[in-house]
């Protein structure tokens, strides 16, 4: 049994926006116990108060820009202006550095969501953003948030993918990965069709990788998609 205060640290982070320094809560790396992993990738701890993704988005608390670690290092003078416009001039003042719990995450995670949309971040990070805030949404049996966060979130990977930018949002991200990802998100979301063409393009690549346990989750759930999809059709024709 681990205590919040031995996993727990304060990392200080610098604003993108406004360059303020300011604490914020990150989890200690090899804490957690990890008890099951998700077909897309969403992993639970016995530590579940401690879930990391509650700590992935840092809040500036004097101008309001919330953003990750995957951010461009740099805000352009355009993009400071409409921050300015958009976000800082409403703010007001908040601390997002303490413990955070489920809502004050989903909070941190759409703030974060806005300033990603109106400063152009690359598809991969604003993906990424909206996964995880599908993730708390499950964690919170939010079925109908879950599945909205998670269509965006598709459309995001698909972008990421035309665009080639997936290695910038996540560092474990491949190719193969991403594509296995595209199906299991179009899965969820009753999509065969798109989940079978997904699935099958990432077991495209069975002899090219070294990542077979993502070519064994790719026809598992391509397997499992193909049956959903002959139900869904069966039950369509009885109704
Ligand atoms: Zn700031």
């Amino acid at each position: 049994m681990i205590d919040n205060v031995s996993a727990l640290y304060d990392k200080t982070s610098s604003c993108r926006h406004c360059q303020a320094t300011f604490s914020t809560k990150r989890i200690r790396s090899g804490t957690l116990t990890m008890v099951h992993r998700d077909s897309d990738f969403y992993t639970t701890f016995k530590e579940q108060s401690l879930n990391p993704i509650l700590y992935t988005v840092n809040v500036c608390p004097e101008c309001g820009f919330a953003f990750t670690d995957q951010f461009r290092d740099k805000l352009a003078p355009w993009q400071k202006q409409i921050v300015d416009e958009q976000i800082s001039s409403k703010w007001k003042p908040k601390d997002f550095g303490k413990v955070r719990h489920v809502p004050e995450a989903i909070v941190s995670y759409k703030l974060a969501i806005y300033a990603a949309e109106i400063t152009d971040q690359p598809h991969s990070v604003k993906a990424g953003l909206y996964l995880r805030l599908a993730w708390l949404y499950r964690l919170e049996k939010n079925v109908a948030e879950e599945m909205r966060f998670i269509d965006m979130a598709v459309e995001e990977y698909e972008q990421s993918y035309i665009h080639s930018d997936y290695t910038r949002g996540d560092k474990e991200m491949t190719e193969v990965r991403l594509l296995y990802l595209i199906g299991e998100l179009y899965r969820r979301l009753e999509k065969f069709d798109l989940a079978i063409k997904y699935f099958g393009k990432a077991l495209a690549f069975r002899n090219h990788t070294i990542e077979s346990g993502i070519i064994r989750m790719a026809q598992d759930q391509w397997q499992l998609a193909r049956e959903e999809y002959k139900e869904k059709k069966n039950e369509q024709k009885i109704g």
